[in-house]
C-alpha cells in the first residue's frame, strides 16, 4: 500500500513497528521477536508475534498480520490515511501539511481546536474543584454516599462545577475571547446580555468522542435544582447525535468481545463498565441517532440494547430496535427487573 517515495513509505520506514503495537498489546521479546497476547482474538497463551525487522506481526492464533499500518487501522478501525497521519505522530516523524484550505475552513479548523482546548481547560477545573474546595468536599460525600468511590470518580474524570455562577468564566478571562467561550457552550449569556457559566452546583462528566477528547460535559444537580440532568448544547466540537459515551474506552472490549451493550445514560454505562463489562456505550438521550448507529457498526453488528424499565425507556427500546435492525444489526435486548434495573444499577 505504501508506495515507493511516497509520505506513506517514508514513515513506514522510519517507523517502529515493535514501538507502535506495544502501545496497545504488552509485547515481550522472544528470541529476535515479540510476543503478546493477540488484541484480535481472546486468548491466554501469547500467539501474537511482532517481527522489527521484517516490520510486520502476524497471530498463530487467528492468522491476522500485516504491516504497522494495518495494525493500526484494525486498531483504531481507520481509513489508511489516517493510520498514517497516526503512526507518523506516534513516532513524532512531521506530517506535510495538506493542501492549502479556504479562509473559512481554516477559521473553522482553528475555531475547532481551540473549543477542545477549552474543553480540556474546563476538566481541568472542575477536578479542581472536586478535589480541593469546601464545596467539593459536599459533592465528594455525595457521591461516596451513592457508592462512587475515589477511584470510579478517577478513572471517569468526574468534577464538580462550583456554584458560584462564574468562576469558570473568570478562569478562562483573558485566555480566550468571550465569543469563544459563548460558542464553547460552558457559558451562557442572559437576555441582559450577562455571561455565566453554564453548570452551577453540579456532578460533571466528562463526554469524549471517539478519539477521547473532550467535547462536552453531561452534568447533574447536586440540589434539586432542574433539570436534574444537563448537558452541554450542540456545538461545533458536539453534536449529541455523533457520539456514544464510552465509545473511546470501549473499542478495545467491542473488538474482543464483538458485541455491545447500549445503555441510555452516562452513569448507567459508568455502573456498567465499573463492574467490569467494558464493552458498554451510551446513547446519552433516549433516541437512539442513525449516526450514532454508523458509528457503533464500525466495531461491531451485534448489540444488546438495556434501556430503563420505564415507560420512556420501554418506547425509546422500540425506537432503537427498529433503527438498529434497519440498519442490518443483530439485536438482542435485556429487560432487568425493576431492583436489578434503575434502582441497583443507577445509584445516582
Ligand atoms: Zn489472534
Amino acid at each position: 500500500m505504501a508506495e515507493a517515495g511516497s509520505f506513506a513509505e517514508k514513515v513506514k520506514q522510519q517507523a517502529d513497528i515493535v514501538r507502535v503495537i506495544g502501545e496497545y498489546v504488552p509485547l515481550k521479546k522472544a528470541g529476535q521477536n515479540f510476543r503478546g497476547l493477540c488484541p484480535f482474538h481472546a486468548e491466554k497463551t501469547p500467539s501474537f508475534n511482532v517481527h522489527p525487522t521484517k516490520q510486520i506481526y502476524h497471530c498463530f492464533g487467528c492468522g491476522q498480520g500485516g504491516d504497522v499500518f494495518k495494525f493500526v487501522m484494525e486498531m483504531e478501525k481507520c481509513a489508511f490515511p489516517e493510520a498514517i497521519r497516526i503512526v507518523a505522530e506516534k513516532c513524532g516523524i512531521a506530517v506535510p501539511r495538506p493542501k492549502e484550505r479556504s479562509p473559512e475552513e481554516h477559521r473553522e479548523n482553528q475555531l475547532r481546536a481551540v473549543l477542545v482546548e477549552i474543553h480540556r481547560g474546563a476538566q481541568t477545573f472542575f477536578v479542581k474543584q472536586l478535589e480541593g474546595t469546601l464545596e467539593g468536599k459536599v459533592a465528594r460525600a455525595y457521591l461516596e454516599d451513592r457508592g462512587l468511590d475515589k477511584d470510579t470518580v478517577e478513572r471517569f474524570g468526574i468534577g464538580y462545577a462550583p456554584s458560584g455562577g462564574d468562576l469558570l468564566l473568570r478562569h478562562f478571562r483573558g485566555k480566550y475571547p468571550e465569543k469563544t467561550l459563548l460558542e464553547s457552550g460552558l457559558i451562557s449569556r442572559d437576555q441582559s446580555g450577562r455571561h455565566f457559566d453554564r453548570f452551577r452546583r453540579r456532578i460533571t462528566f466528562p463526554i469524549a468522542n471517539e478519539s477521547a477528547k473532550i467535547v462536552a460535559f453531561g452534568a447533574r444537580a447536586l440540589g434539586d435544582d432542574q433539570p436534574k440532568y444537563l448537558n452541554s448544547p450542540e456545538t461545533p466540537i458536539y453534536s449529541k447525535s455523533n457520539v456514544l459515551y464510552h465509545l473511546d474506552r470501549a473499542k478495545d472490549a467491542l473488538r474482543r468481545s464483538d458485541f455491545a451493550i447500549l445503555v441510555e445514560g452516562y452513569m448507567d454505562a459508568i455502573a456498567v463498565a465499573r463492574a467490569g463489562i467494558s464493552n458498554v456505550v451510551a446513547s446519552c438521550g433516549t433516541a437512539l441517532a442513525e449516526s450514532q448507529i454508523k458509528l457503533l457498526g464500525r466495531f461491531t453488528k451485534r448489540v444488546i440494547v438495556n434501556y430503563d424499565p420505564d415507560t420512556a425507556g420501554q418506547a425509546a427500546t422500540e425506537r432503537s430496535l427498529v433503527a438498529l435492525l434497519e440498519q442490518d444489526f443483530e439485536v438482542r435486548v435485556l429487560a432487568l427487573p425493576p431492583i436489578f434495573g434503575k434502582k441497583a444499577r443507577t445509584l445516582i
